[in-house]
């Protein structure tokens, strides 16, 4: 069953902050342009830190991997990164040969707790249609070639299930911290409409 039902009670609150916006921009109170780099951040920057964290983990600890593969749930509620709506992760791991893509054909479930706000991209009818029917067109699109022969699997998540990617560590980043391979993890690789970061972007961070 697809069910979306969290949707309605989240458009109810964006249609709330955008009102709210709106009269504190009216009266002067808030600049739209800080409004926007604001939630870019979150897009971005520090909503996707917490998946980041689980994947370095996942590379660097084969026990928590391995939790992580059985029971995404606790494995990330451990970490202290908790679901507000009470809906199941599942873990999804690239590796050769397999690669894994995150949609909502529906809508927008995403998982929150581990990447923050969904980007528009991916509550865009296009990319929601295209996943399922293209899903290397629509990867091509976002400038990810896979080598042939590569299976790509589709997820679509619903309100109870929600789906991490665990990106393919790259090479070269043996003996690299968990924090340092963290620096690597992006939030489209975590969707799967990228890979990791090569380490040669991040070697400053891989040698201290
Ligand atoms: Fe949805």
């Amino acid at each position: 069953m697809h069910d979306h039902s969290d949707h309605s009670h989240m458009s109810d609150i964006e249609a709330r902050v955008r009102a709210l916006e709106t009269v504190l921009t009216e009266k002067g109170y808030i600049d739209p342009a800080a409004v926007d780099a604001i939630i870019q951040t979150y897009e971005t920057e520090i909503g996707p830190r917490n998946g980041a964290h689980v994947v370095a983990k996942a590379w660097s600890d084969p026990d928590y991997r391995a939790w992580l593969e059985e029971d995404a749930t606790a494995a990330i509620h451990s970490l202290g990164y908790v679901s507000r709506q009470g809906e199941h992760m599942q873990a999804v791991f690239n590796g050769p040969g397999q690669h894994h893509l995150v949609v909502c054909t529906l809508c927008s479930c995403y998982p929150w707790s581990v990447l923050g706000l969904p980007p528009v991209w991916y509550k865009s009818p296009p990319f929601r249609s295209r996943a399922v029917i293209d899903p290397r067109g629509v990867l091509a699109d976002f400038g990810l070639v896979l080598p042939e022969g590569t299976a790509v699997t589709v997820h679509d998540s619903t309100a109870e299930m929600r789906y991490l990617v665990v990106p393919e560590r790259p090479e070269g980043t043996e003996g690299w911290s968990e924090e340092a391979l963290a620096g690597l993890v992006n939030r489209d690789s975590m969707i799967g409409t990228a890979l990791a970061d090569e380490p040669a972007e991040h070697a400053q961070e891989g040698a201290r």
